[in-house]
């Protein structure tokens, strides 16, 4: 069954922290949401690329996104290579979005800007009428970690290219073209993130690089806070479109200005 809205990101988390209230949301609306995580988390400091799997599951539930898969591109080297473009539009294929969310192409971290021009340029490919993903990956290149079944591979995959690209701009400073209120979703996001355990409880393993819990809840509040307020609502996360907006009814455009 296809999905209505796709977000794409480099790590288990990274969905949780920019844009899983709007994913919850959106689910709650009555459209099938999904999650492609690019990396499986196996560089992390905290835990091991096994608890992030059971953590992430435990996340999508949370979210009720209807799908949730990783890739196994290196974690720390998210790379765009033709293979990774081929597998990521392998994915978009089979899903059928008609809404991709992507990181924010600046950042601090390599892998979060790398998987923004990798999957932007993985739905650009996955439209390409005459490319055989399949047969272009080989018979090797599973999209998966989990072996797909034969008859998965041989299923025939159409063209697709999403309609709308968004980027949920969250890990970067810049002044988002809009954002969604998740003041009903916002205690359940915080809460997807606390699913990842390995990596947000107090303990001992990376105490300098990782904040304590409470420190946590007081910077997801403030940051979907300063959202808000640029929205005029109580919490909201911040995303950016490339193109400009279009208006039928003056009447109807939100956000008040003076
Ligand atoms: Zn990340």
């Amino acid at each position: 069954m296809p999905l209505d809205i796709l977000a794409i990101a480099a790590h288990r988390d990274d969905v949780e922290q920019t844009c899983g209230g709007t994913l919850l949301k959106m689910a709650q609306r009555g459209h099938r949401t999904g999650i492609l995580d690019l990396t499986q988390g196996e560089m992390g400091t905290r835990g091991t690329a096994e608890d992030r799997r059971q953590e992430a599951e435990k996340a999508a539930e949370i979210l009720k996104v209807s799908w949730r898969q990783a890739l196994d591109i290196p974690d720390g080297r998210v790379e765009n290579t033709w293979e990774n473009r081929l597998r990521v539009a392998r994915v978009i294929r089979e899903l059928r979005p008609r809404v991709v969310i992507l990181p924010y192409w600046q950042g601090r971290h390599p892998d979060h800007y790398t998987a923004s021009i990798l999957g932007y340029e993985a739905c650009f490919v996955a439209g390409l009428a005459k490319l055989d993903v399949k047969r272009a990956l080989g018979p090797r290149q599973l999209a998966f970690s989990q072996a797909a079944s034969t008859a998965e591979m041989t299923e025939e995959l159409l063209p697709h290219r999403p309609f709308k690209i968004i980027y949920a701009t969250l890990y970067y400073d810049i002044r988002p073209t809009f954002v969604v209120d998740i003041t009903e979703q916002f205690e359940a996001r915080f809460q997807s993130l606390m699913a990842y355990q390995s990596q947000y409880s107090d303990q001992e393993a990376g105490k300098d690089l990782f904040p304590a819990e409470a420190e946590i809840r007081a910077r997801t509040e403030a940051m979907a806070r300063f959202y808000g307020l640029l929205g005029g609502v109580t919490y909201a996360e911040p995303f950016l479109q490339r193109e400009v907006g279009l208006v039928e009814d003056l009447m109807l455009i939100p956000v008040k200005s003076v």
